[in-house]
């Protein structure tokens, strides 16, 4: 089962011709989700593949750089003659301004959309065996982060051992016991699920910070995730400008990534004075966490393995 992000925009406040405003696209199963819709998303959206069949929009906070795509979008769905309905979902306290953005041309779009402010704590999603849940975050603005969380997997049949220790035929009842059930076999034996079924397997995390300076609650959000999509903003030499304008460095993020014991990092939200050059955001990152850090450019996909997934 796939859990796929494309990183469509991974520049700071201001674009360069290399990296657009911020945009994360996560594909699972059929479901799209889109956090933060930077001005030009739609566009890269046709750039990189991933087509407009986004149901729910995820906004960490109101700044332009990660809300001005929403008129656009809106627009071209309309002119796709969408009729499903959207969900926006913003922190609390920004529902005016998401529907300022909807509206901003004058006129509304034709289909459906339900705008959902949400705080930290609460499940913005409830899917198919996974959920989105928004954590705090700090940008001294109304903002939060968002978690991707997969439910539990069931655990592992051992099939060999159904098949050739307890002498269970393949078939229907491999599915019962896969799904928990007791099987009683025709010479009368009864087969308990745990016989032949290992411990449930944890589903997948993914977390998303937006802007943020480092944060204990970004840790606890994180905790153990596959991946962390981290603000970083800054290299350690501007770390009192991250403090101003409540942003993170390369470093910070790789702390924070640390301490979480995720076990692997994205930097985004790359300043337009790197332009070019992101060395020191990769060489900081690492010099903090071990597991994988990179800064990916836009339009590059990442598949999030299961947590037993071999590396
Ligand atoms: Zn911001």
């Amino acid at each position: 089962m796939s859990l796929r992000v494309t990183f469509l925009g991974t520049s700071g406040a201001i674009p360069t011709t290399e990296r657009n405003p911020a945009a994360l696209f996560v594909s699972r199963e059929g479901d799209d989700l889109l956090f933060d819709c930077g001005e030009g998303t739609q566009r890269q959206m046709m750039r990189y593949g991933t087509g407009f069949g986004v149901d729910h929009l995820f906004v960490t906070h109101t700044h332009g750089d990660h809300v001005l795509g929403i008129p656009g979008l809106t627009q071209t769905m309309d002119f796709n003659e969408r009729d499903r309905p959207l969900a926006v979902h913003v922190p609390a306290g920004e529902r005016s301004v998401a529907k300022r953005l909807l509206h901003a041309t004058g006129t509304d779009p034709s289909f459906p959309v339900r705008v959902n402010e949400v705080r930290a704590g609460d499940v913005a999603l409830s899917g198919d065996e996974y959920e989105v849940r928004a954590f705090d975050v700090n940008h001294r603005t109304n903002a939060v982060g968002y978690a991707v969380v997969e439910d539990d997997r069931k655990g592992r049949f051992d099939r060999e051992k159904a098949e050739e220790e307890l002498g269970i035929e393949p078939g229907p009842e491999y599915s019962r016991l896969h799904r928990g059930e007791t099987v009683e076999l025709d010479d009368g034996t009864v087969v308990q699920p745990e016989a032949v079924v290992g411990d449930p397997r944890p589903g997948r995390k993914l977390v998303y910070t937006g802007d943020t300076t480092p944060t204990g609650s970004t840790v606890d959000a994180a905790a153990d995730a596959d991946l962390l999509v981290h603000d970083a903003t800054f290299t350690s030499e501007l770390a009192d400008r991250a403090e101003a304008t409540a942003h993170s460095t390369a470093g910070q993020a790789g702390s924070i990534a640390r301490q979480a014991e995720a076990k692997r990092l994205a930097l985004v939200h790359i300043s337009s004075r790197y332009a070019g050059d992101v060395t020191d955001h990769e060489t900081e990152a690492r010099e903090a966490f071990d597991g994988r850090a990179w800064v990916p450019n836009d339009g590059e996909t990442f598949e999030v393995p299961f947590p037993d997934a071999e590396n």
